[in-house]
């Protein structure tokens, strides 16, 4: 596809769900792709298949919390494709719960993992594309970047937050640097495995994780946006189940 073929993508949280499709899809299109998450083996797995299907893949163990790490994942991509063209922070978590359940490390690791993730990735990133002048971010953010709910408040707030951040960054850097955040509806993942109340998990999967997307369907919007004229910056995306309509 033309404005894909030999651009050099790195997608965080690509190990499974919307940032392994991203990774294939991708990949088909003609992309370089290299996936980090902390799951080596299914990084090594989704990599051999990519590459068996005549695509160019490798991939790195990141865990997003850490900034050193997120930096040597860029360092390694860097030393293996020779650049960075799109970093995609995909990576995120979603235990919902209610306040009131003080679930305290959950809101942590959510504000750990969706928010200081996301800005090691631009911390990371943002000096190879400033030194070239071209790059492009797109963070993944949800629905719940603009919609909040009885338990989703942490998990909101986070990607209230990324949306904010992705704006202000859109605003800062050159007018050479796109920044695009892709907000999906319910998709098909193993997002709801983070929600540790069993009765609370049982209920998000009956009341809202249904009629699912595809994780495909995320990954032709980060395709569309990547794919544009670089003067052309796809700032926001929301892509939703067509049946989902209450969030
Ligand atoms: P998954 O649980 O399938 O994928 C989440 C990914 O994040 C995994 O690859 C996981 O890999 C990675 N991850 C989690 N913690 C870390 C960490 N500390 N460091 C590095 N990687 C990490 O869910 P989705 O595919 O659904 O989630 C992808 C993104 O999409 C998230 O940002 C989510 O908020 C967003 N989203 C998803 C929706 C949905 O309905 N599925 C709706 C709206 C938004 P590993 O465990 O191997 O590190």
């Amino acid at each position: 596809m033309e404005n894909m073929k030999g651009k050099v993508i790195a997608i965080t949280g690509a190990s499974s769900g919307i940032g392994e499709a991203i990774a294939r899809h991708l990949a088909g299109l003609g992309a370089k792709v290299c996936l980090g998450a902390r799951r080596v083996d299914e990084l090594e797995k989704i990599t051999h298949e990519i590459s068996k299907n005549g695509g160019q893949a490798i991939y790195k163990k990141v865990d997003v919390t850490q900034s050193d790490e997120v930096k040597d994942f860029v360092e390694f991509i860097v030393g293996e494709f020779k650049t960075v063209d799109v970093f995609i922070n995909n990576a995120g978590v979603m235990p919902l719960s209610m306040i009131n359940a003080y679930k305290i490390n959950e809101w942590h690791t959510m504000i750990d993992v969706n928010i200081k993730g996301v800005l090691h990735g631009i911390a990371a990133a943002l000096p190879v594309f400033e030194e070239k002048d071209s790059g492009q971010f797109i963070n993944i953010t949800s629905v719940g970047d603009r919609w909040v709910g009885p338990t989703s408040a942490i998990y909101s707030a986070t990607k209230f937050a990324v949306r904010a951040i992705s704006e202000g960054l859109r605003q800062e850097v050159s007018e050479n640097i796109r920044v695009t955040i892709i907000a999906p509806g319910a998709t098909e993942s193993e997002l709801a495995e983070s929600i540790s109340d069993p009765e609370l998990k049982k209920l998000a999967v009956e009341k809202f994780r249904i009629n699912l997307l595809p994780a495909e369907a995320i990954a032709r919007a980060v395709a569309f946006a990547v794919t544009q004229p670089a003067d052309v910056d796809v700032n926001e995306l929301v892509v939703r189940p067509t049946a989902q309509k209450a969030y």
